[in-house]
């Protein structure tokens, strides 16, 4: 997959380029990540990309003309432009997960008071929002895009990891895990995992991961299909912690 990336802060991506998942991806050319920087786009002799809002207000937005050269600099027909931007839609797995179909994502990272909305209005096909929350740019959440992205892509994770039992790709939290040692100050490891009797363990799981998204998240059971081994496993959970 094609990431282009365009900001006025690509040294914030130096690191994060070479960074675990990411860059064993970018190294094994799952993903090809390239960030732009719009300032170079800007036709200002003093290299300029914002200026003050029509009709008055505090704080600067970014300009368009800048912007789009920068879209259409790396913009073909196969790219989807999104604008991170605390308006867009709330980002969630499922949305990583069409995400991760795509084969060209171009990231338009927003600064200052945000863009001029006729970007928004005619030359993005997607915003996007990390959360109710107001950041400085649009860095970071590209970052969350890009690694929740990128860990669904085939072969960026190594055959030891798996993806499909994690929180939220099934619509579930995922399961309480524990490792070595088996007994810490007296606190022990479920029994149960050390039995070896793989069929019980994973029925413990599903068992937990359903208790574990019902005590914290009711909210995404209400969204999911259970199946009917689930459904009665929830109406003993629900007899146990109402
Ligand atoms: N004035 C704007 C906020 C601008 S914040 C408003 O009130 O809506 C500056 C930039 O940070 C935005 O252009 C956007 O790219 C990014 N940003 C801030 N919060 C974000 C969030 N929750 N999700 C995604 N991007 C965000």
């Amino acid at each position: 997959m094609k990431i282009d990336v365009l900001t006025l802060f690509p040294e914030l991506f130096e690191r994060f380029n070479d960074w675990s998942i990411i860059g064993r991806a970018a190294e094994k050319g799952i993903i090809q990540l390239n960030c732009i920087n719009i300032r170079d786009f800007s036709t200002d002799k003093h290299k300029r990309v914002d200026d003050y809002s029509f009709g008055g207000g505090p704080g600067m937005i970014m300009q368009v003309e800048p912007i789009y050269e920068a879209i259409e600099s790396v913009r073909d027909g196969n790219s989807k432009v999104i604008y991170l931007s605390p308006k867009g839609e709330l980002y969630n797995q499922k949305i990583a997960n069409s995400l991760s179909e795509e084969d060209h994502l171009i990231l338009l990272c927003g600064h200052y008071e945000g863009i001029d909305n006729r970007i928004v209005e005619n030359y993005i096909d997607m915003e996007i929002s990390i959360g109710d929350y107001v950041l400085t740019g649009g860095e970071i959440p590209a970052m969350v895009v890009i690694d929740s992205v990128t860990r669904l892509l085939p072969g960026a994770l190594s055959s030891s990891e798996s993806f499909e039992d994690e929180s939220h790709f099934n619509g579930l939290l995922e399961y309480p895990q524990y490792t070595r040692p088996r007994e810490f100050k007296e606190l022990e490891v479920p029994e149960i995992l050390l039995s070896g009797d793989h069929e019980k363990i994973n029925k413990w799981r599903k068992y937990e991961s359903l208790k574990i998204t019902y005590k914290k998240r009711k909210d995404l059971l209400l969204k999911k299909e259970l199946t009917e081994e689930e459904k009665n496993m929830l109406d003993e959970i629900k007899k146990k912690e109402p």
